[in-house]
């Protein structure tokens, strides 16, 4: 830290990092997956699709980032060794953590649930050649982004110092998509260039094996602008800046940006997760619970109404898609996205 204080992603990767290796996220903030099994079964269902409309290579890598507790992988597995035992037996599980804690955990959840034992990764840029399907839940939510403010004829940039923002002035990164977004004066603009790069990086692998990608988190698709940085400690919104690595630090995925930076490859949505659910068979797997535990039907409705309601996670939640070499439509988009495909865009 010099005099200006520290750069706010900078801050941030230091405090997550400080967070995921000491404290349990899950007991500040639940995620779809500890919701309910019908998230990860779904999006295990969704892998077995795809997996067959890439000609159903053996082996192939199945990917996810930041898998926390491991609950959706285990649950995706689970439904996919029932329903595509091929593809459950050609899978190679690849689990891109930081934290050696939770690489733990994950451990124990994940435990013969595949054929091979899973590899744990620090990055994409390890995990091995070949197809590829991967999974993120609020993955992109926790890396750490940057705040512009504007100001006549330029920018300022938060830096954080003894608990505070400072306003330093700084020059917005010239080849952000969202370089040409207006603002208003005093308006902050976010910026998370490790998810860019983690796009990016997707992106050039798909044009080299085939495969796909599926990207959930909480966010916006629209060029919008805003301070969204929050954190959340014991379960209650906290202040960001103060006791860093006791709380969980969040903001908003700029779906936008994220688009734009893997517009070499095919990009499906965003649209809200509600609608992706459900094109996926949300209703029909619910009613199937609700027939295998009847005592349980009032919790199983709850916990799908909790992850598709528009005014719960269903419409704050989206769900963007990339792929390569993928026959036809990936599943649970209502097309590929276009520049003008405004239907997939509403915020
Ligand atoms: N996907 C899980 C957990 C979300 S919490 C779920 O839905 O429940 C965020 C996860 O991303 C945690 O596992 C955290 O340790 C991991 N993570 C955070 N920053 C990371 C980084 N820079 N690289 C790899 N993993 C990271």
């Amino acid at each position: 830290m010099n005099d200006a204080g520290e750069r706010l992603d900078h801050f941030m990767a230091r405090a997550n990092a400080a967070y995921y290796a000491g404290c349990d996220p899950f007991a500040d903030f639940i995620t779809s997956p500890e919701i309910s099994q019908m998230f990860g079964e779904l999006l295990g269902a969704w892998v077995a699709v795809v997996w067959g409309q890439l000609g159903r290579p053996d082996p192939f890598m199945l990917v996810e980032a930041g898998p926390g507790r491991g609950t959706l992988m285990a649950d995706a597995l689970r439904l996919v060794r029932r329903v595509a035992p091929a593809c459950h037996r050609a899978a190679r599980l690849h689990l891109i953590e930081t934290s050696p804690r939770l690489r733990g955990v994950q451990a124990r959840a994940l435990q013969g649930a595949t054929a091979v034992p899973a590899c744990w990764h620090d990055s994409l840029a390890t995990v091995p050649d070949g197809p590829m399907v991967l999974l993120a839940n609020e993955f992109l939510d926790a890396l750490p982004v940057r705040q512009f403010i504007r100001r006549a004829g330029g920018w300022d940039e938060h830096f954080v110092r003894h608990g505070a923002f400072r306003r330093v002035p700084a020059s917005f990164p010239p080849d952000h998509p969202a370089r040409t977004r207006p603002v208003p004066e005093g308006g902050v603009l976010e910026t998370c260039q490790p998810a860019l790069e983690f796009t990016q990086a997707l992106a050039v692998r798909l044009r080299r094996w085939p495969g796909a990608a599926l990207l959930v988190d909480y966010g916006y698709d629209a060029p919008a602008w805003g301070d969204s940085l929050q954190a959340l400690r014991n379960g209650h919104p906290a202040d960001p800046l103060c006791d860093p690595g006791m709380a969980d630090l969040t903001a908003h995925v700029d779906f936008r940006s994220i688009a734009d930076a893997a517009c070499t490859v095919d990009v499906w949505g965003s649209v809200p997760q509600g609608r992706f659910l459900s094109a996926l068979g949300l209703a029909a797997r619910c009613a199937q619970l609700e027939r295998a535990a009847p005592k349980q039907a009032g919790e199983i409705r709850a916990a799908a109404a909790r992850l598709a309601a528009p005014e719960r996670m269903g419409q704050f939640f989206r769900v963007l898609g990339l792929s390569a070499g993928v026959t036809g439509d990936l599943p649970g988009f209502a097309g590929r996205r276009t520049d003008d495909a405004t239907a997939n865009r509403e915020t």
